[in-house]
C-alpha cells in the first residue's frame, strides 16, 4: 500500500505517521526529515534548503522530485510507503503520477484556528517524536528515547503564518486533486486527541 498524507502544517501529520508506521509497518517517508538531516549533515541540498525552509516556503520542485524518485527506488520501499509533506503542490503531484502508483490520499482536516498554537507549541526529538508544551508538564526530554527536546527553527510565528498561506494556496488544491482521481479520504476531526484520530485512520486503513 502506497499513501500520502495530507495536511496543513501542525495537523498531526508526522505524529500519526509514527503510529502508522508502528501498527502496519509500512515505511515513513518526510521530506521535511530528509531535508533537516541534509541540513544537519551540511550537505548541498542541505545548504539550498535551509534558506526556504527557514522562510517557510517550499524548496524548488526539482530538487525536492528528485530525492523523493530516489527514496523510493531504495529496496525498502517495495513494500509500500507512506509519504509525508510530498506533494506539497500539483506540480509534485503531477510528477509522482510518473514514478509512483498511489493507493490513497489521507487529508487530515484540523480546524485552521488551533494549527499556529499547536505548532509554536510543539517540541521535538531527533528520534521523531514530538509533543506540545501543554502535556510535557515541564518536561525537556523525550519520554520514548530521553533525548533532550528541542524546538524546530521554522516553529516560529512569523514563519509558521507563511507556511500556513503557502499550505492553502499551494497543498490545498491537492485534496481537489485526488478525490478527482477516487483516492481522497478525509479525516475529519483532526483536533482530537492522537489516539482518536488514529482510530479513525485505522477504520479507513482497515477497509
Ligand atoms: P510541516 O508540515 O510542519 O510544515 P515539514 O517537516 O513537512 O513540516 O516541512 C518543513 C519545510 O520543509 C517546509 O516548510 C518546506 O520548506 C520544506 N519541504 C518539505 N516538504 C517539501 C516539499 N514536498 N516541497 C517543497 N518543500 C518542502
Ligand atoms: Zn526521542
Amino acid at each position: 500500500m502506497n499513501i500520502i498524507l495530507l495536511g496543513a502544517p501542525g495537523a498531526g501529520k508526522g505524529t500519526q505517521a509514527s503510529k502508522i508506521q508502528a501498527h502496519y509497518n509500512l515505511l515513513h517517508i518526510s521530506t521535511g526529515d530528509i531535508f533537516r538531516a541534509n541540513i544537519k549533515g551540511g550537505t548541498e541540498i542541505g545548504k539550498l534548503a535551509k534558506s526556504y525552509i527557514d522562510a517557510g516556503k517550499l524548496v524548488p520542485d526539482e530538487v525536492t522530485c528528485d530525492i523523493v524518485k530516489d527514496r523510493l527506488n531504495w529496496d525498502d520501499a517495495k513494500d509500500g510507503y507512506m509519504l509525508d509533506g510530498f506533494p506539497r503542490n500539483v506540480f509534485q503531484a503531477t510528477e509522482l503520477d510518473k514514478f509512483a502508483e498511489i493507493d490513497l490520499c489521507l487529508n487530515i482536516d484540523v480546524d485552521e484556528a488551533l494549527l499556529m498554537d499547536r505548532i509554536c507549541g510543539r517540541r521535538v526529538c531527533s528520534c521523531g517524536e514530538s509533543y506540545h508544551v501543554s502535556t510535557l508538564n515541564g518536561a525537556t526530554t523525550c519520554a520514548k528515547c530521553g533525548k533532550e527536546l528541542y524546538r524546530r527553527a521554522d516553529d516560529n510565528p512569523e514563519t509558521v503564518k507563511t507556511r500556513l498561506d503557502t499550505y492553502k494556496s499551494q497543498t490545498a488544491p491537492l485534496i481537489d486533486y485526488y478525490r478527482a482521481q477516487g483516492k481522497l479520504a478525509t479525516v475529519t476531526s483532526g483536533e482530537m486527541s492522537p489516539d482518536e484520530v488514529f482510530g479513525q485512520i485505522k477504520k479507513i486503513l482497515d477497509k
